[in-house]
């Protein structure tokens, strides 16, 4: 790739992430070089580095791809020759002296135009935190502070907080609210401790009206940051303007948080992101491919694609779009169909990575408890249809939910002829469709294998 190519990408990528962010966070980049699959780029400084790498990271991977650069991967590095300057925060942040109501003056961090609550995808793991955050989005009265939101990493949480922080600043437009991540949080603490602006901060941070922290089991063994922190809350909190916090854990089990910090981020309500299942990943992967269709017109994906991808990465959603992204990218550069074979081709990787550890085993005992059978009678030879129908449930099951191929599946099932195997496997494939209980006992074994 030259230099010129990424001119053109800027541009795109302008339109992509708004005025705002580009400014922020794509203009700093220098593109350096790319070499074995791996496009570098220098920037000022590693913080700046960090943030584009966990937000833009795959948007710029994708834009690449998609003009034919040969990346598998970008990273960020500062150049060599450059000294980091440990606390420096993005340029927003350097003017972010008085409390303003002006968006480059708040202490807050960039918001991702794509994260709003239209397109949030809702399901059952994630209902609950998503009504709450629409309870704090409408900006009524504080009637649960913090709103605590916590779950594993690409649930969603900073989804949430961006798309409350678009909501208030549409439905709101005088209410300040400030999102930022609890790194960010001490950044700027520290940097006003060295600068000798402590006052500065105080006041800027007391006269937010809705203050959103992200990751905040960051500050977790950080005592002078944990300190402040708990004050700002404090004096918030007395105050009655909304607090939202997210972390990856319960306040309870973050290790070396204080517990009168603890205590106080269980006082208002604590909800968690379960991990997806199944129908939810299939719903973001039905949105997102919604929205690469009209980017990528003439592009075709084959049926039951979303579906493969829904049942085989279930580790979490930031993995299950990237996927969607690089397969999107790959296929309309070989300007072909999105077939399944394409699809394994393009993501074997990725597939491999997230491959559930589920077993030919464990499917075989929770199948054989489900009908209520002896787990002996199911790997045995008694052809009776009581024990040979959960058989091929099993059968079936572990076709889909592991990569043992049909041998090594006969094998397990008292060495059966691989030929049996496929048998069964297209017998339940049969009945799934014209059997109903057959499909809900599938559809519950699957559920609760993955689970
Ligand atoms: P977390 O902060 O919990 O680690 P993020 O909010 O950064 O996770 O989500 C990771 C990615 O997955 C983001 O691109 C986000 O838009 C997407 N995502 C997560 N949950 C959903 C959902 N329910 N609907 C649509 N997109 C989602
Ligand atoms: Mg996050």
């Amino acid at each position: 790739m030259t230099q010129e190519l990424w001119g053109q990408l800027r541009s795109n990528l302008l339109q992509m992430v708004g005025k705002h962010n580009f400014q922020s966070w794509i203009e700093p980049l220098k593109f350096s070089a790319i070499s074995d699959g791996v496009a570098t780029f220098d920037v000022p400084t590693m913080f700046i580095g960090n943030y584009v790498s966990q937000n833009y990271g795959d948007t710029i991977l994708g834009e690449l791809s998609r003009a034919g650069a040969p990346v598998r991967r970008v990273q960020f590095q500062v150049p060599a020759n450059q000294p980091e300057r440990p606390v420096a925060a993005p340029s927003p942040a350097r003017t972010a002296v008085r409390p303003s109501h002006n968006d480059d003056e708040l202490p807050g961090a960039p918001l991702d135009q794509r994260f709003t609550f239209d397109t949030f995808v809702v399901g059952k793991p994630n209902e609950l935190a998503h009504a709450a955050a629409r309870r704090v989005a409408e900006g009524g009265p504080v009637t649960f502070n913090p709103l605590f939101l916590y779950g594993g990493v690409g649930l969603g949480k900073t989804h949430l907080m961006h798309a409350i922080a678009h909501e208030l600043r549409t439905r709101q437009p005088h209410l300040n609210v400030v999102y930022l991540s609890a790194e960010q949080f001490m950044y700027r603490f520290v940097q006003a401790l060295r600068e000798r602006k402590m006052i500065d901060f105080k006041q800027l941070f007391r006269s937010v009206d809705v203050l959103m922290v992200d990751d905040v089991q960051f500050i977790a063994g950080k005592d002078s940051t944990q300190e402040e922190f708990f004050h700002t809350f404090n004096a918030l909190v007395d105050q009655h303007k909304q607090i939202v916090i997210s972390a990856d854990r319960a306040p309870g089990e973050i290790k070396d948080l204080e517990d009168r910090i603890k205590s106080r981020l269980q006082c208002g309500l604590v909800v968690d992101l379960h991990p997806t299942d199944y129908e939810l990943r299939l719903g973001i992967l039905q949105t997102k491919a919604e929205l690469y269709r009209a980017q990528y017109p003439g592009l075709k994906i084959a049926d039951g694609i979303l579906e493969f991808l829904a049942l085989r990465i279930s580790t979490n959603v930031r993995v299950l779009e990237g996927a969607l992204t690089r397969l999107f990218a790959f296929a309309s550069l070989v300007g072909r169909e999105i077939s399944m074979e394409l699809t394994q081709d393009c993501l074997a990787d990725v597939l491999r990575a997230s491959e559930r550890k589920i077993t030919v085993e464990e499917i075989q005992r929770r199948v054989a408890d489900h009908y209520n059978i002896r787990l002996s009678d199911m790997i045995g030879p008694k052809r009776l249809r009581s024990y040979a129908r959960p058989r091929q449930v099993a059968m079936y099951l572990s076709k889909q939910l592991t990569s043992r191929s049909l041998p090594e599946i006969g094998r397990r099932f008292g060495g059966r002829d691989h030929t049996t195997v496929m048998h069964g496997v297209r017998r339940i494939e049969e009945l799934k469709s014209s059997d109903g209980q057959i499909a809900e006992d599938i559809e519950l074994l699957r559920r609760s294998l993955e689970g």
